[in-house]
């Protein structure tokens, strides 16, 4: 696998989300908006165990209240709560976007850190969340591992791994530099049209000849 694979492969995808239609709404999109790191760390935290469309519009709404790190640590964690819902497990998000918030202010000098040791100790940060913050937030090569990654990279034959953690070591390994940022968005968005968790629609794959499909069972 080198350079050319990755560079086809990349097309193939793009290409049959093209013909699939508009792209969905997701978290690269917000940050997009602009290249704020603040609003990556926010939209993804309220993005976990949530759909994108509901993501979207909570994190529009919290960002009209609490348009930077001082605002929202002074904003009590239950009307953080009430602005974010229905978005997965608000109540508990609500409570961990004030932490955070006081943290940075505390901690932080009222930044977003730019490493991942100090993005990982904030509550409620785990991998993919620092991953997108480096990668979209400050433009630092990281790979964002989440479920659609880990699972998209084993059916494949990427790697061949038990966990996210293990497939973002050896995807480092594999996948060339300049892949790194765009893979998250792209595999997710796969994830959600084509190679969905649960039987995958492989018939309209285009690399359904050379897909190993490992861990497949059932497909469409
Ligand atoms: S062939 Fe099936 S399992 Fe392989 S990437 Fe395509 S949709 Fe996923």
């Amino acid at each position: 696998m080198d350079d050319r694979y990755f560079d086809t492969i990349f097309t193939l995808f793009s290409d049959r989300l093209s013909e699939l239609g508009s792209p969905l709404p997701s978290v690269s999109m917000i940050a997009e908006e602009r290249n704020d790191p603040y609003r990556v760390l926010v939209s993804t935290v309220i993005s976990l165990r949530t759909k994108d469309s509901v993501t979207l519009e909570s994190s529009g709404r919290l960002f009209q209240i609490a348009p930077d790190i001082p605002t929202l640590a002074a904003t009590p964690s239950e009307t953080i709560a009430e602005t974010i819902k229905p978005a997965g497990f608000y109540k508990r998000k609500g409570e961990q976007l004030k932490k955070i918030a006081e943290i940075l202010m505390s901690e932080y000098g009222g930044r977003v850190p730019s490493d991942m040791d100090s993005l990982l100790s904030l509550p409620g940060v785990g991998l993919k969340t620092a991953s997108l913050v480096l990668n979209l937030g400050f433009g630092i090569d990281a790979i964002c591992v989440d479920c659609h990654v880990h699972q998209i990279a084993n059916r494949i034959g990427w790697v061949d791994t038990k966990t996210p953690e293990e497939t973002e070591k050896e995807l480092r390994r594999i996948l060339p530099r300049r892949f790194w940022i765009p893979l998250n968005e792209l595999l997710v968005r796969y994830g959600q049209k084509v190679c969905t968790p649960v039987s995958p629609h492989c018939s309209g794959c285009p690399i359904a000849d050379s897909c190993r499909r490992k861990g497949v069972e059932r497909s469409r």
